[in-house]
C-alpha cells in the first residue's frame, strides 16, 4: 500500500470525502460516526481503494454491513472500480477516529504514570498478565451490586439486539481496550443494565484482577453532590479514576446538572487518557441527549454506538423459552408463550413481568397454565400493550412493505421511490401514536416538524386520489394494529 505514488492516494482521498458525505446522509450520524469516519485511505493500486479500519472487529461489521455501498458510492467516482480492500494497521493502538487520545491529563502523578504504561501497544488479550496492573481495588461502595441473573448465558441475541450484544461481548472478553467508550442506547426495558451487569459478571469471573465499576448515573451524581458537601472531592476523582472498566447506566439523568456533567466529563476523560474502558447507557442516543453539553454530547459518541432496537416475535420468543427454562417448576404451554410473545410487544420487562404473573398465579390457585388463565391474569397488561404502537414500529414495518432499508426512512434521500414511502410512515406515525409532530420529525432523521406535516397531508390527498395508497395505508395500518 504505503508504494503507492502520492498523487493516487491524494485522488483518492477526494474521492473518500465525496463518498463519505454521501454516507453520512444516507446512514445518518449515528452509524456514520461509530464505522465510517474510523475509515482511512491508505492506498489505492489497480484500481482498488485500500481502507484502514481501527480494529479487526470493526473490519468485520463494515465488510457485512457497509462495503457494498461504498464500493457503488465509489464506482461513481471511478467507475472501473476493481473493489474495495479494508486494512487494519498492524501495530497502532486501536483508536477510534485515528486520533490517540491526547487530553491534558489532569490526574494524579500516579494515574499518569500508568497512562505511560498503557500507551504501549497492547499484548494479545491472553497473555497480557492481569497483574500488570497496580491495583487499588476501589471500596466497595463506590459501585452499586450486580443482579446474578443478568449474564451473557441469560442473554437471548436476536436482530434487535445483535450488535449491542458483540460489542458487549467484545468488551468484556478483552483486556485491551476496543473502542471507547461503548454507548448502548435503547428504550426502557430492552436489556441494557442486563447486558451492563453481563460484561462486569465476565470480567470478575475471566479477569479477577481488573476492577470494574458499575453504578447508575444518579448513584455517581449522589455520591459527586456528598463529596463536595465533604468537601473530599479528590478522593471522589481518585476513587473512579483507578478503575480499569467503568460502567455507568442511564446517563440521561445527568442532563442538566451542570456540576456533575463537569466531573462526569473529567473523568471520562480521565479514563479514556488512560485507556480504560468506559460504557455508558442511556434511553437514546449521544446526539438526542438533551440537556447534556454539546462537547460531552458529541465525546460520547465517539468509540462505538449501538443501540437496542424494540424486540421481534422471535426474540420475544426465545426470550420467554428461555425464562421457562430458568423457573421449570411450572410448565408453560408454548401456546401460551406465543399468545405472550404476540400481544406483549412493548418491552422486555413488561414481558417477562407477563410471564411471572401467569407462573405465580397457577401455583397459587394449584391449577396448571392455560391460554385463558394468561388471558384472564393478564387483562390490563394486554389492553396497554395494544395500545401502543411505536414509531420505530411503524418505520420499519413500512420499510419491509416497500422493500426498503429501515435507514431509508431516516436518511435525507430525495427520491420518489424512498419519500413516498417515508410520507406514509410519518402519517401512520400521526395517526397510531400519540406523539407530536417535532416528536415524529425528530425520529425522522432529525426533521422539522413541518416536513411532517406536509407528509400528512399529502398522504391525506393521495389517498382520495389513488387507491392504491389508499389500500398501501389500510393493509399497513391493520398489520399495525393486528
Ligand atoms: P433496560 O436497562 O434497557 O431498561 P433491563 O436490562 O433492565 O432493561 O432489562 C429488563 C428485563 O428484561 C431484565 O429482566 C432483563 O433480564 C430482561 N431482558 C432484556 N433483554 C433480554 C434478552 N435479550 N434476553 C433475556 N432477557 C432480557
Ligand atoms: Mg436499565
Amino acid at each position: 500500500m504505503s508504494d503507492d505514488s502520492g498523487m493516487a492516494i491524494e485522488h483518492a482521498e477526494e474521492q473518500w470525502s465525496r463518498v463519505r458525505t454521501h454516507l453520512q446522509t444516507e446512514f445518518g450520524d449515528a452509524t456514520f460516526n461509530s464505522w465510517l469516519k474510523p475509515l482511512r485511505v491508505v492506498g489505492q493500486k489497480d484500481n482498488s481503494v485500500v481502507l484502514s479500519v481501527p480494529t479487526r472487529f470493526m473490519r468485520d461489521w463494515v465488510k457485512s454491513h457497509y462495503v457494498d455501498r461504498i464500493r457503488d458510492l465509489w464506482t461513481r467516482e471511478v467507475p472501473n472500480l476493481r473493489g474495495i480492500e479494508l486494512t487494519i494497521p498492524a501495530t497502532k493502538r486501536p483508536a477510534l477516529n485515528g486520533a490517540n487520545p491526547s487530553y491534558n491529563s489532569e490526574g494524579p502523578a500516579k494515574a499518569s504514570a500508568r497512562s505511560a504504561t498503557s500507551s504501549r501497544p497492547p499484548a494479545p488479550p491472553r497473555q497480557r498478565a492481569t497483574a500488570k496492573y497496580d491495583h487499588h481495588e476501589p471500596p466497595e461502595d463506590i459501585g452499586a451490586p450486580l443482579d446474578r441473573r443478568y449474564t451473557f448465558d441469560n442473554f437471548v441475541v436476536g436482530n434487535s439486539n445483535e450488535l449491542a450484544h458483540a460489542a458487549a461481548r467484545r468488551v468484556a472478553e478483552n483486556t485491551s481496550v476496543q473502542f471507547n467508550p461503548l454507548f448502548l442506547y435503547g428504550g426502557v426495558g430492552l436489556g441494557k443494565t442486563h447486558l451492563m451487569h453481563a460484561i462486569a459478571w465476565h470480567i470478575r469471573e475471566q479477569h479477577p484482577g481488573r476492577s470494574v465499576v458499575y453504578l447508575s448515573a444518579e448513584k455517581f451524581m449522589y455520591q459527586f453532590v456528598r463529596a463536595l458537601r465533604y468537601k473530599d472531592t479528590m478522593s471522589f476523582k481518585q476513587q473512579f479514576r483507578s478503575v480499569d472498566v467503568l460502567m455507568i447506566d442511564d446517563v440521561q439523568f445527568i442532563s442538566g446538572k451542570e456540576s456533575t456533567q463537569e466531573e462526569f466529563f473529567h473523568t471520562f476523560n480521565a479514563l479514556v487518557d488512560f485507556n480504560r474502558q468506559v460504557v455508558i447507557s442511556a434511553d437514546r442516543s449521544p446526539s438526542d441527549l438533551e440537556g447534556i453539553e454539546e462537547r460531552i454530547r458529541s465525546r460520547l459518541g465517539w468509540g462505538m454506538v449501538a443501540d437496542l432496537q424494540p424486540t421481534d416475535y422471535e426474540l420475544r420468543l426465545g426470550i420467554l423459552q428461555s425464562k421457562c427454562e430458568i423457573l421449570d417448576r411450572v410448565s408453560v404451554p408454548g401456546r401460551v408463550l406465543e399468545f405472550l410473545a404476540h400481544r406483549i410487544t412493548s418491552n422486555v420487562r413488561e414481558l417477562e413481568g407477563g410471564l411471572n404473573r401467569v407462573v405465580a398465579y397457577s401455583t397459587l390457585v394449584g391449577r396448571p397454565v392455560t391460554l385463558e388463565m394468561a388471558q384472564d391474569v393478564l387483562q390490563d397488561l394486554l389492553r396497554a400493550n395494544d395500545r401502543r404502537v411505536t414509531i420505530e414500529d411503524i418505520q420499519r414495518r413500512v420499510a419491509d412493505y416497500f422493500n426498503l432499508r429501515l435507514s431509508d426512512m431516516l436518511a435525507k434521500r430525495r427520491s420518489l421511490s424512498v419519500v413516498r414511502p417515508r410520507q406514509v410512515a410519518m402519517y401512520l406515525a400521526k395517526q397510531l401514536t400519540s406523539r407530536s409532530l417535532p416528536e415524529i420529525g425528530r425520529k425522522f432523521g432529525g426533521r422539522d416538524h413541518t416536513t411532517v406535516m406536509h407528509a400528512v397531508r399529502r398522504i391525506e390527498e393521495l389517498r382520495q386520489a389513488d387507491s392504491n395508497i389508499a389500500d398501501d395505508v389500510d393493509l399497513l395500518r391493520r398489520m399495525l394494529e393486528g
